[in-house]
């Protein structure tokens, strides 16, 4: 699936480093071979890991139409104005087709176009079959040893694969508006638990005092452990999401909302809790790379036939066949061929 981008490059070292001293053709170029599961991809991490670890990464969700685009587009601005340079990864579950998340680039992100401090991509897993799961936290890692401080990774929608990707944040805004219906709903979907920081976006409609203290009566409510598994542990350490309101389209509110999220930042320092996520997430990631090892072993593997067979002919139980088959799996040289290069 790689082979286009493949022989276009020699050197992983080469676009590793030029990557790092922040080329953005280099940067492209890395996400989209790890958008294609490249084979050469552990080896170009290994080269990257050095420089990453730095950046704060915040993910940006809640329902189609309260405003995440927009809020994305002018939380940017506010950090440029800071001098920070800013990644933003968007990432569609929904639609693996790369010519549609271009052209979603170029609309949502259009004020940013033109500055080289801001680098923007939607993302399709188009290689991974692990999808998103095994391929977000390696783009993250891309642009992480690029230098671009904060990462904003933005989702559509709140279903449980979105949720997943915003996991990988080490800060989650969960963005909510007056009159989509669906606010309250949402919170109730188990938003609650993964927020850090709330929005209230379009606080330029009558109802958005509403929405702000429906969400405060709820926190009230909740319990300790369900504010965040930060609050669980101890009390003294307990972290409730605060709630900004904005009016993304004015750019309103956006400095209140990059404090918030600077405080979350340092409470996740002071806590340990930044720490504890990050184990978490290291834990996930190598859980769904193997995963995605497996399946694509499985999928190469001609035994798997051979061994449907023999269940069908009723020589061998179901859970017989699979014991036989990871055994297969885990021996070297009933792998994949193996290959080094990119
Ligand atoms: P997304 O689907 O969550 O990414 O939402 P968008 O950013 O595409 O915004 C959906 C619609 O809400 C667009 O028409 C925006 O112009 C509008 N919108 C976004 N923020 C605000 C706001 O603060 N106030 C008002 N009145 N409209 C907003």
């Amino acid at each position: 699936m790689s082979t286009r981008r493949s022989a276009e490059l020699t050197d992983p070292g080469e676009l590793v480093e030029r990557a790092v001293a922040g080329d953005v053709r280099s940067v492209g170029r890395l996400i989209s071979l790890v958008e294609d599961g490249a084979a050469g991809l552990p080896r170009l991490l290994t080269l990257l890991a050095p420089h990453s670890g730095r950046a704060q990464v915040i993910g940006i969700t809640g329902a189609p139409g309260v405003g995440k685009s927009t809020a994305t587009s002018a939380l940017v601005a506010e950090f440029r104005r800071r001098g920070h340079r800013v990644g933003v990864l968007a990432v569609d579950p929904s639609s693996p087709f790369s010519g549609g998340a271009l052209l979603g680039d170029r609309i949502r992100m259009a004020e940013h176009a033109t500055d080289p401090g801001v680098f923007v991509r939607s993302m399709a897993s188009r290689g991974h079959l692990g999808g998103m799961s095994a391929a977000a936290p390696q783009a993250l890692r891309v642009l992480d040893a690029a230098g671009y401080d904060p990462i904003l990774i933005e989702t559509v929608g709140v279903g449980q694969s979105e949720v997943a990707v915003v996991g990988l944040a080490d800060t989650v805004v969960v963005l909510l508006a007056p009159g989509s219906g669906d606010s309250v709903q949402a919170v109730k979907a188990g938003i609650l638990e993964i927020a850090d920081v709330f929005v209230v976006n379009k606080a330029d409609r009558p109802d958005a005092g509403q929405v702000s203290r429906q969400l405060r009566q709820l926190q009230a409510m909740a319990p300790a452990a369900a504010m965040g598994s930060a609050a669980a542990s101890s009390a003294a350490t307990a972290w409730t999401a605060p709630i900004v309101r904005t009016v993304a389209t004015e750019q309103r509110g956006m400095a209140a909302l990059v404090t918030a999220i600077a405080e979350h930042w340092a409470y996740l320092d002071e806590s340990g809790q930044g720490a504890r996520r990050r184990a978490a997430r290291a834990r996930h990631e190598i859980e769904a790379i193997a995963a995605d090892t497996l399946r694509r072993r499985l999928a190469a593997d001609p035994a798997v036939d051979q061994l449907a067979d023999r269940v069908l002919a009723g020589e061998l139980a179901p859970h017989d066949a699979a014991a036989e088959l990871l055994t297969r799996l885990a021996s070297p040289e009933a792998g994949l061929p193996e290959s080094g290069e990119i």
